[in-house]
């Protein structure tokens, strides 16, 4: 597979530190507010490299942190004069809410806090202060970044012409305007915790060096996020991170492009400011990542209603395709293949082979999804009520392996209230004959499609969840 190396400004051939085995890690979201659809398409793109890989065969850890202690949720808490951890509580749990709709999580992501990992943070400073790489000033530790060998080398920016056009600000009490805090001393009424320094709590940068290191390894396989991080967030955690371990911390640098809102940039103050909740109250949210995947990572997309509805036809294109093969599926027949048939299953696999192939040139969903629709029309023209079972079979494997791997064709039919009222009736039946294995078998099935039951003195109610 070939990935595009911010590092290196090429594609290359991504080779694993270990073989068989990736790890990823994705700077997350700052839990201070609802996610906005700038926010998701790194979230999207990068859940898909995770499940291609995983579907290539690689064991992949992949890393996703929540940044629980920052200026924005102190700020947010003493607003609402509540808490911080209230607050990072409150807009996590939203989070996975919009994640979920967004179908991010069906594997195993890793989502550690970083207030989890504030021992190791106090560690890894005091390593650096050890190495002379960083010195604490009144309670504040700042990274010094002449100490960094290769400073700019992800943003190829210049260290010096960075530092004669660094902003002087009155009472500076770093060596240097470009150097960063790595540890900040507490304010009165902040949280804060325990350190060689005093009373305090960790930078922005030092949370993603120190949760990678931890949880995956002081060299990571694949780090991630959108463009807009490269500088200074990414190049500061290299320079942390490289400096104290000696090793290169992470190979492939991946970046993905911007989002823009009917041709202009998203902004509070424009009013074009869509949060995923927002775009939930009209569409799919599988809808959005469907969008989201339908142009290359690293171009810019842009969103609007026009194309959410585009998208939205396209998405529904596919669900016709699998609902039909469905429905073939029970009406067709076993039986040999014939030399037709043979090869109208070779020109199936030919279609998933266009679609591995656009997925291995850097993650080129757009080129997949084209592939995808291929095939779709593909089976459109050549399968049909009279097509041998074996064949309309494969055709549907084929389609609902691809789409898993782009995290679509998700949503289960609705379940009908004929259908609902059937299986409650047939529980109440398995309850007279104390068979409560079927009962309690029945419950859990209706509730995985999202019904739920109450036994009241009135018989059985149920909703909708
Ligand atoms: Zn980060």
């Amino acid at each position: 597979m070939k990935l595009y190396n911010t590092l290196t400004r090429r594609k290359e051939e991504f080779i694993p530190i270990e073989q068989g085995k990736v790890s990823m890690y994705n700077c997350g979201p700052t839990v201070y507010n609802y996610i906005h659809v700038g926010n998701a398409r790194p979230l999207v793109v990068f859940d898909t490299l995770r499940r291609f890989f995983a579907y290539r065969g690689y064991d992949v850890r992949f890393v996703v942190n929540f940044t629980d202690i920052d200026d924005k949720l102190i700020n947010k808490a003493n607003d609402e004069k509540t808490t911080v951890k209230a607050i990072a509580e409150r807009y996590i749990e939203a989070f996975m809410e919009d994640a979920n709709g967004l179908n991010l999580y069906d594997y195993k992501t890793i989502n550690p806090r970083a207030t989890e990992y504030i021992q190791e943070m106090i560690e890894f400073i005091q390593g650096l202060i050890d190495k002379g790489a960083a010195y604490a000033i009144d309670g504040n530790v700042y990274f010094n970044i002449h100490s960094a060998k290769e400073y700019g080398k992800l943003s190829k920016k210049n260290i010096d012409e960075l530092v004669s056009g660094a902003r002087i600000e009155i009472n500076e009490e770093k060596q240097n305007p470009m150097d960063f805090a790595l540890w900040k001393k507490a304010k009165p009424g902040e949280p804060y915790w325990d350190s060689p320094w005093g009373n305090g709590r960790p930078g922005w940068h030092i949370e993603c060096s120190v949760m990678a290191k931890s949880i995956l390894g002081e060299t990571i396989d694949i780090h991630s996020g959108g463009e807009d991080l490269q500088f200074p967030h990414h190049e500061n955690e290299i320079a942390q991170s490289e400096t104290l371990t000696g090793k290169p911390f992470a190979n492939y640098w991946l970046h993905n492009g911007m989002i823009t809102v009917d041709n202009k940039k998203m902004s509070k103050s424009e009013g074009n400011f869509f949060t995923i909740k927002d775009v939930a109250q009209e569409y799919d949210l599988e809808v959005l990542r469907f969008f989201l995947l339908s142009s290359h990572y690293r171009s810019p997309i842009n969103f609007s209603r026009e194309v959410m509805d585009h998208t939205e036809k396209g998405l529904e294109r596919l669900y016709n395709s699998k609902k039909n093969l469905e429905y073939l599926l029970e009406k067709a027949d076993d039986r040999e293949l014939n030399e037709e048939e043979n090869k109208i299953i070779d020109n199936i696999l030919k279609h998933k082979e266009h679609f591995i192939q656009g997925m291995e040139d850097d993650l080129n969903t757009a080129d997949a999804i084209a592939a995808i629709f291929e095939l779709v029309k593909y089976i459109n023209t050549n399968i049909d009520e009279d097509s041998n079972r074996i064949v309309v079979k494969k055709a549907y494997d084929i389609l609902m392996e691809l789409a898993g791997v782009l995290g679509i064709l998700s949503n289960e039919e609705e379940i009908l209230e004929e259908e609902i009222l059937e299986l409650i009736e047939k529980r109440t039946e398995a309850r007279k004959n104390k068979d409560y294995g079927l009962a309690d078998e029945i419950r859990d099935k209706l509730k995985d499609r999202g019904i739920v039951l109450e036994d009241t003195q009135d018989g059985v109610k149920w909703k909708r969840v």
